[in-house]
This record gives C-alpha cells, structure tokens and sequence, in this order.
C-alpha cells in the first residue's frame, strides 16, 4: 500500500482549521484520521448522525452535531476554516440510490449552503466528493468494458437521482471557480471500501454486503449466499487508504482547480471474483443463489486513470484481495461485537 504523501505540497499551517463534513461516515471519519495523524491540530468534524453514531470519534478533534442542509448550521461549520471537505450526502449502495432518489438528490442542499458559506467565510480550499454514478450510464451497459475517463460524464446522462445531483454538484463547484475564485477541487470515487464504514442496515456496499454475508453464512452454518444480480456484474473498488491519500493530493494540487478526476482503482472485479475472494479469506465455499430481481445497477464500470497518473505519477494501487481482507476481518469483528450484544455502528435506511 502507498501511504506516502512526500510529495504533497500544502499550504496549510499545522493549527490552520480542517472542516470535515460527513465525518460520522465512513470517509468523512477515514480523512478525519488522516489529517489528525499528520499532525493537525485543528480539525473541526461535522454531522448530522448523533454522536454515538459516528463510526470514529478522534481525540483531539472537535466533532460537531449539524444538519448541513440549512444554511445557518453551514455557516457555523466553517467558521474560521482555511480547508473545508464535503463528504456528507445521503447516500448508500445501489439498494439505497435506486430506491431513495429523493434523499439523494435532497443532498444538493448541502452541496448548495455549504459552498456558499465556504465562500461567504474566505476558505481557501473546497472539497467536494463526486462519484462515479456521474458517468453516462449508456457508455457502461457491458461487463466487459471500457474504463470511464473523465470527459466521458458529458453528453451527459447520469445514474438517476444520485448521479445528477453529483453532476450539478460538480459544476456548481466549477462555477464558484469560475466567477468567484474559490478554489474548488472535485474528485470521482469509484466504488470506496474498508474498515469504520456501513456493513449492514441497507446502505452498504457491495464489498462490505459480500463480506457480511459470507460471516453469516459461515456462523449460522446454512452456507448459502445470495447475491444480488447474475454475478457478472464488473466493478473497480478503492481502499480507503487510497482515497484519503487521493483527497489529499488533488486538493492540494492547482492543477486541478475546478477539474473533476477520477479517484478509483483500476483492478476490475465481477461480483462472482468478489465472492470467490471473500470465501478465501473466511476458508469457507459457498453455495452460490443469484436474486435476478435485486438492484444491481449498471452492467459494468471501471476507472480511467491516465489523468490521475499524468498529473502525480500515482494511481489507487491497494490490491482487491488485500484491501478486502483488512475489511472483512474488520466486519467479522463488529459482527461478533453485535451478537455478544455489544454496542456497534450501523447505519439503516
Ligand atoms: P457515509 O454515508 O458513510 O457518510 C456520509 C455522512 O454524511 C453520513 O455520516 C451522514 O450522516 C452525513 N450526512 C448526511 N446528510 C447530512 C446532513 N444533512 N448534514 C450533515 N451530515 C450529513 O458515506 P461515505 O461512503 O463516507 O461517502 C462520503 C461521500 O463520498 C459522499 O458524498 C458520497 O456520495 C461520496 N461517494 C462515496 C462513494 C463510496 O463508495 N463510499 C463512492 C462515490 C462517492
């Protein structure tokens, strides 16, 4: 794994303010890490989730309860920030984005105040987290396909609901670039996986459900799986190591102000690899059953990373297997932590 970020060249004191938002999520609360391991001294995380609910709480950073779709809580979000990251939406796995496309898309009221108090309050920098659901979902209807390259978002025709409202979301940000000089750095994850994020309750992803379920399989002793989809579905997934070392490399990199990149790994996985990897790392085979009605979404993704490597000589590199290791071990963990009747985060619908 790289974890090196030598070459990053900040300008960011060690106490200027880092504000997080999203970061009772996953991501949100991976960056949190990040920033607080490199030594800054000032992070501000924010959420709506209450408290207890955040899947990583930091010492030393100071965690903040706000709705962030109103403006006055934006406002007091980024109070004296120097950077702020936007990794809050109301989002989930293809379960929930196919189902819930009015939470999705309600997210644009975060998107909406919180750039406008970033602005209002001088920041210096802004983050925002686009997604791979923003490409045109004609260009990705064959499991056997063409990696997505950035230019391919437009003639546009994005994942219904939650796709668009990234879109709008991106060019939102290109136009406080644009006509008001914020500097605005957009990136596309595709697919991001790991320890600390949803694993059960609806809004999990496909890694963290193959994993889940492969542990209950294994446990209860029924040894069946089902999956969602025929199981040739292709994917490329992004630890999350990757993806925060990914954050902080293209904020702080002019470049690309304004200019939306792909942040995704490049190894592509069919559902069917995904499952055969999972029961490796349990020891554990599996009779396989395919639900042919559950959401699946597009047949097939993958992340064109010429850009990303032409511009910092690096790409997401953590191997499927490994990353998916420290994941599952990770479940494996909370999953037992909940059956002996110990407290454990859980996002639900
Ligand atoms: P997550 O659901 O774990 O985290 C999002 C957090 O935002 C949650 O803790 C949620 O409570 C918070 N939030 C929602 N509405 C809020 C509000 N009104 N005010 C304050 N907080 C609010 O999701 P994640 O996987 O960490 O994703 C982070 C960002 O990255 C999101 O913008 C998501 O769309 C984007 N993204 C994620 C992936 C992925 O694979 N995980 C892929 C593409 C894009």
């Amino acid at each position: 794994m790289n974890h090196s970020s030598k070459a990053i060249q900040r300008d960011l004191n060690q106490d200027d303010l880092i504000v997080i938002a999203g970061a009772g999520g996953f991501i949100g609360g991976s960056l949190a890490r990040y920033f607080h391991d490199l030594g800054y001294t000032r992070i501000r995380a924010v959420d709506k989730k209450p408290l207890s609910n955040w899947y990583q709480r930091i010492p030393g950073v100071q965690n903040l309860c706000l709705d962030l779709s109103a403006s006055d809580a934006c406002a007091r979000a980024v109070e004296n920030a120097v950077e702020v990251y936007n990794l809050a939406a109301d989002m989930g796995g293809m379960g929930f984005i196919e189902r819930f496309r009015v939470e999705c898309m309600r997210s644009s009221l975060i998107n909406t105040h919180l750039l406008e108090a970033a602005y209002q309050a001088g920041v210096n920098r802004f983050f925002f987290a686009s997604s791979a659901c923003v490409y045109n979902i004609g260009l990705q209807q064959d499991p056997d396909v063409r990696a997505l390259k950035e230019s391919d978002a437009y003639p546009a025709m994005a994942e219904r609901g939650y796709g668009w409202e990234k879109l709008f979301a991106e060019m939102l940000c290109q136009e406080y670039w644009a006509e008001r000089h914020m500097k605005t750095f957009i990136a596309r994850f595709h697919n991001v996986y790991g320890p600390n994020g949803t694993w059960d309750g609806g809004r999990e992803k496909a890694p963290a459900a193959i994993c889940r379920k492969v542990i209950q399989a294994k446990d209860s002793g029924t040894n069946e799986i089902m999956i969602w989809g025929d199981g040739t579905q292709t994917r490329s997934f992004t630890y999350i190591e990757d993806c925060v070392l990914g954050i902080d490399k293209i904020v702080h990199c002019d470049e690309l102000v304004a200019t939306p990149i792909n942040l995704g790994s490049s190894e592509l996985i069919s559902v069917d690899n995904l499952v055969g990897l999972a029961e490796e790392i349990g020891d554990v085979k599996l009779n396989r059953k395919y639900d042919l009605n559950a959401p699946r979404g597009v047949a097939g993704r993958n992340s064109d990373n010429t850009f990303i490597k032409k511009v910092f000589g690096w790409e997401p590199s953590t191997l499927f297997k490994d990353g998916l290791s420290q994941t599952y071990r990770w479940i494996e963990g909370q999953y037992y932590a909940r059956k002996a009747g110990e407290r454990v985060v859980e996002d639900t619908m």
